[in-house]
């Protein structure tokens, strides 16, 4: 009698079992693709007994061939059916559009059916494939048969490698193997008739269930809530359908006092209680933990009418207090912004910037308070994602160019240095000014790779024009300090020195004093130090406009201060702008500091300038910032 090995079939069902009880157990995850993984693991179970029940049968002569054929044609459907269940949790979970996703399930569909059709026929007819005694043959359509199976395979595969962009390389990785390793499993089991395509479709089960279905990795530990990378699948889902949906944003108000005041662990469960609250009001879908102190309420209501029920309840039960585990009692105040969905962001990473930016602007505005975002000025943060787009741009285009603005030496009576200012010139936006766009870059970190760019870009243009034999005895630099707040920056632009052989007399870093300066981090300090350390100097840009810090000053090895242009254009204008000015300059000079004034556009500043002490002029009196060539013109010209 067949010899049909059934230890895999009962590990099969021990661990269908077992992931049973934990789906039913957990919190059920609101994905769509969740679903699937339901299906799947009741069809292996299904299939898994089928096929058990058929061998035991047949084993023990309670059927005789025709009942066991009868048997494994039901089986083989099943196992077909399984490979088209994970092939429609692939397109759930690639987001497969939905006008590709009909076409693709429908091809599926018709590949299930002509399954069927050999499957029934076959115990009549052995077209698909026959038992006889204890051996197993295939039958004249068998080849049809393997192909058909092979659809499901090759579609998953190709929707995987396809829209493989929008998951991570890991878990691109995890769906095709568990295609191949099913597949591989179907192989063996052909081949050596063992049972074990069912305990492969197990392990792919089991191995989801770990890296893409665990609660665990969509639910917070804490809160219960989902989290963000929960929200985000569902959020574009839900946008993909482009169905009416509302999203009550709600933060915390100053939590951090909060959690200083009654302690981290009160803090945590005053989150869990707010969480609950928000699960409990009626109209609220479901509810997403986003960021430390922010739930994001998902609710099908369309009209505004409704979205008020809910805030209002929110706003009413934040009238009273709330409790820690010690009874203390609490008064929490949050800010709350609705968004209606497609209408105010028709994708996610839209939705996202949308959300953090009005959220932004409530909390400065309206803090406490309610907005809708359809009501608030978004036209700013529209235009600053079209300029991130083109610093973008240009970074990897390497289309951002350097200009650099002739410093004059009242001493020396010529240009003995200059300032690397960067210049933005999009296809789209024309000329932009870095007034604008470096603020910009500063707050998404693109400064980064912008900085380095142009430090790169000026030891270039150091090395290629030989400037040590010119009058240019150095280049100033602007360094932004989100740039000095990386470890070891100092290493990198060392580096970048090194690499074009500039001296580090031939750069000077200007550094803009700004409020996140003033008790700076370690990391700054330590790059601030290993630059000087190194020989490159220092200046302290727009001296006067910001913080002038005295404190900082006479604590930061600062070689060069420089002037800002307003308070220079300020000193001609207004008599006691004009005092402040002078006595500012004699105290850089009783500090020994080398003075730039920044902004020179007269001769009368000029003259005025260098009278009360200052060693350097810079401005459009001399020349304004020009291209690289242009530059070595005005130098040659002057000299
Ligand atoms: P900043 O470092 O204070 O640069 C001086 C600014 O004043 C430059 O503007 C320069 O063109 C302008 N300026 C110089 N002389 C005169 C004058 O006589 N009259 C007038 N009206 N303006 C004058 P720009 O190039 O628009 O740069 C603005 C700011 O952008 C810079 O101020 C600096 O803070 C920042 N920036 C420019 N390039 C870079 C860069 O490569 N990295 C970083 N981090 N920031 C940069
Ligand atoms: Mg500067
Ligand atoms: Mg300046």
């Amino acid at each position: 009698m067949l010899e049909w090995n059934l230890q895999y079939n009962f590990a099969t069902i021990v661990i269908c079992i077992l992931m049973l009880v934990w789906y039913f157990h957990q919190k059920k995850i609101p994905l769509n693709s969740y679903a699937f993984f339901f299906r799947f693991n009741v069809s292996i179970l299904a299939c898994t007994i089928i096929e058990s029940v058929g061998v035991l049968l047949y084993r023990n002569e309670i059927i005789g061939e025709f009942g066991f054929n009868v048997v494994m044609a039901a089986y083989s459907f099943m196992a077909c059916l399984i490979s088209v269940i994970y092939a429609f949790f692939v397109f759930e979970y690639m987001h497969v559009s939905d006008k590709n996703k009909k076409v693709l399930k429908g091809i599926l569909l018709v590949v299930l059916f002509l399954t069927m059709l050999i499957d029934i026929a076959t115990p009549f007819t052995k077209v698909g494939f026959y038992f006889y005694g204890r051996k197993y043959a295939v039958g004249k359509l068998g080849a049809l048969y393997a192909l058909l199976s092979g659809i499901s395979v090759i579609t998953g595969i190709a929707v995987v490698i396809v829209k493989r962009k929008l998951i991570p390389a890991s878990r691109v990785y995890i769906l095709i193997s568990s295609i191949l390793f099913s597949s591989i499993m179907f192989v063996v089991q052909l081949r050596f008739t063992v049972s074990i395509l069912c305990f492969g479709f197990g392990i792919v089960c089991l191995t989801l269930y770990n890296y893409i279905f665990n609660p665990a990795l969509y639910i917070d530990n804490l809160t219960q809530l989902y989290n963000k990378d929960c929200m985000r699948d569902y959020l574009e889902y839900r946008l993909e359908r482009n169905k009416l949906f509302s999203i009550v944003l709600v933060a915390m108000d100053d939590f951090k006092y909060i959690n200083k005041t009654f302690g981290v662990d009160t803090g945590d469960s005053l989150l869990v209680q707010v969480g609950n609250y928000l699960r409990g009001i009626e109209g609220v879908d479901v509810v997403f933990g986003y960021g430390s102190d922010q739930f994001a309420a998902i609710c099908n209501k369309k009209s505004l009418e409704d979205i008020k029920s809910i805030t209002e309840a929110l706003q009413a039960r934040l009238k009273h207090p709330w409790y820690s585990e010690s009874q203390a009692a609490v008064m929490m105040s949050a800010t709350i912004c609705c968004f209606e969905c497609p209408k105010d962001a028709d994708n996610y990473g839209n939705l996202i910037e949308i959300m953090d930016y009005a959220m932004s602007m409530t909390k400065k505005s309206n803090k406490g308070g309610v907005s809708l975002a359809g009501e608030l000025d978004l036209s700013k943060m529209r235009s600053e994602k079209e300029i991130e787009k083109a610093i973008k741009l240009a970074i990897d285009r390497g289309e951002l160019m350097v200009y650099y603005q002739p410093i004059f030496s009242v001493e020396k009576n010529l240009y003995n240095s200059a300032e690397a200012l960067v210049r933005l010139n999009d296809e789209k936006l024309g000329w932009i000014s870095p007034e604008v766009f470096i603020p910009i870059a500063e707050k998404n970190g693109l400064i980064i790779a912008l900085g380095d760019q142009v430090l790169r870009s000026v030891c270039k243009f150091i090395c290629d024009n030989k400037l040590s034999e010119s009058s240019i005895e150095y280049i100033e630099v602007n360094i932004s300090p989100v740039q000095l707040q990386q470890p070891d920056y100092y290493k990198k632009a060392i580096g970048i020195l090194e690499e074009y052989d500039v001296k580090p007399t031939q750069i000077n870093i200007e550094i803009t004093e700004t409020a996140n300066m003033v008790g700076s981090s370690d990391i700054f300090n330590e790059n601030i130090k290993k630059i000087v350390d190194y020989g490159i100097t220092l200046s302290l840009d727009d001296y006067g406009s910001g913080y002038s810090n005295l404190d900082y000053i006479n604590h930061m090895p600062f070689h060069i201060i420089k002037i800002d242009k307003y308070i220079v254009w300020d000193a001609f204008k207004n008599i006691k702008a004009g005092i402040t000015l002078d006595y500012t300059i004699r105290m850089l000079n009783a500090l020994q500091y080398m003075i730039v004034a920044e902004g020179v556009e007269t001769k009368e500043q000029k003259d005025h300038l260098a009278k009360i002490g200052c060693h350097y002029m810079q401005g459009w009196y001399y020349s304004k910032a020009v291209a690289p060539d242009e530059f070595m013109e005005v130098i040659k010209k002057a000299s």
